[in-house]
C-alpha cells in the first residue's frame, strides 16, 4: 500500500464504520476503512438486515402464493419451493447492496483496507492481512469494529445441529423441526422464515412476553399473528433446583427441549 498517513482511519466497515467513513470524506479528510471481511457492510449487509429481509420477503412471497393468493381470486398452479434459488436471491441482494457500499467509497476516494485492524500506537493502526502486515497513521481513529453473536454458556455451535442465526440465513433444507433460543427479534424472524417454508418451528422464551423492549401490545399482537403461521412459542421457567440455596455463582443445566439442555449460571445473592 503506497500512501499510508491518513487524516481518519475507521476499523470496521459495518454501518456504523461506512457511514462515518463516507461522511468524513464528505468533509474533506483523507480516509482509510479498515475491514477484515472481504466485503463491505458489516453484520447488517452481510449477515444480519439485508439477508434476513430478503428471506423473510421470499419465505412471505411463497407463503402467499401457497396459502393465500386463491382468496384473492388469483389461481396459482402446484407451488412448490426451489430453495436454491430463494438463497440465491438472498445472496444477489447482499451483493448489490455491499456492491453499493464499495461505490461509494470510490466516489468518495475512501481508501479499503482488507485485514485485521489494531490500534498499535497513538494515531497508529496495524493491519494484519494474513499475508502480512501494514502500518497506518492517523490524526483520528474510529473504532466501528460491532458486536458478535452471543452464545450460551457451554454450548459449541457446530453450524449443523446448533448454530446462530448465521448458519439459519443459509440452510440449505428446510429443517424438520427449528428451535430457536430467544424470542427477540433476530429469533422470530429467522424462526417465521423457516416456518413458511415448511419447518415445524418452537420458541423457547423464558420471560412472560416475546419481543422484551418493544411496547406489550405489539409484542401481544405479533405474537398471535405468527402463531397464525404456525410459530409457536414456548415459556420454560428455569425450575431453581436444591443446588442454589447457598449465595454466590451457580451453573444449572435447564431442559430447553427434549433433548437440548443449556447450562445457565445464577447469582444467588441477599436482596439488597
Ligand atoms: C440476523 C440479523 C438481523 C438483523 N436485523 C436488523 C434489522 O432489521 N434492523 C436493525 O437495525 N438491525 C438489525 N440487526 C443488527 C445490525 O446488524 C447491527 O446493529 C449492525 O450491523 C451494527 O453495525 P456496526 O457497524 O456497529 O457493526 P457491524 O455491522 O457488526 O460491523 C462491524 C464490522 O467491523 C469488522 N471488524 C471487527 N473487528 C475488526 C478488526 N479488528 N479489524 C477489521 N475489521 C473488524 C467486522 O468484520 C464487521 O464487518 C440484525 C442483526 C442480525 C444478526
Amino acid at each position: 500500500m503506497e500512501d499510508t498517513a491518513f487524516d481518519v482511519i475507521i476499523i470496521g466497515a459495518g454501518p456504523g464504520g461506512y457511514v462515518a467513513a463516507i461522511r468524513a470524506a464528505q468533509l474533506g479528510f483523507k480516509t482509510a476503512c479498515v475491514e477484515k471481511e472481504d466485503l463491505l457492510g458489516g453484520t447488517c449487509l452481510r449477515i444480519g438486515c439485508i439477508p434476513s429481509k430478503a428471506m423473510l420477503e421470499a419465505s412471505e412471497k411463497f407463503r402467499e402464493a401457497k396459502d393465500s393468493l386463491g382468496r384473492f381470486g388469483v389461481k396459482v398452479g402446484q407451488v412448490s419451493l426451489d430453495l436454491p434459488a430463494m438463497l440465491q436471491h438472498k445472496d444477489n441482494v447482499v451483493k448489490a447492496n455491499t456492491k453499493g457500499i464499495e461505490g461509494l467509497f470510490k466516489k468518495g476516494k475512501i481508501a479499503r483496507v482488507l485485514g485485521h485492524g489494531r490500534i498499535s500506537g497513538p494515531g497508529t493502526v496495524s493491519v494484519d492481512s494474513g499475508k502480512g502486515a501494514t502500518t497506518l497513521t492517523a490524526k483520528h481513529i474510529i473504532l466501528a469494529t460491532g458486536s458478535k453473536v452471543a452464545m450460551l454458556p457451554d454450548v459449541k455451535p457446530d453450524g449443523k445441529a446448533i448454530g446462530t442465526s448465521t448458519e439459519a440465513l443459509a440452510y440449505d433444507k428446510v429443517p424438520k423441526h427449528l428451535v430457536v433460543i430467544g424470542a427477540g427479534a433476530i429469533g422470530l424472524e429467522l424462526g417465521s422464515v423457516w416456518a413458511r417454508l415448511g419447518a415445524k418451528v418452537t420458541v423457547l422464551e423464558y420471560l412472560n412476553r416475546i419481543l422484551p423492549g418493544m411496547d406489550l401490545e405489539t409484542a401481544a399482537q405479533t405474537q398471535s399473528a405468527l402463531a397464525k403461521q404456525g410459530l409457536e412459542v414456548d415459556r420454560r421457567k428455569i425450575q431453581l433446583t436444591e443446588a442454589i440455596k447457598t449465595l454466590g455463582e451457580h451453573t444449572v443445566p435447564v431442559k430447553l427441549h427434549r433433548d437440548v439442555t443449556a447450562q445457565v449460571r445464577v447469582t444467588v445473592k441477599k436482596e439488597e
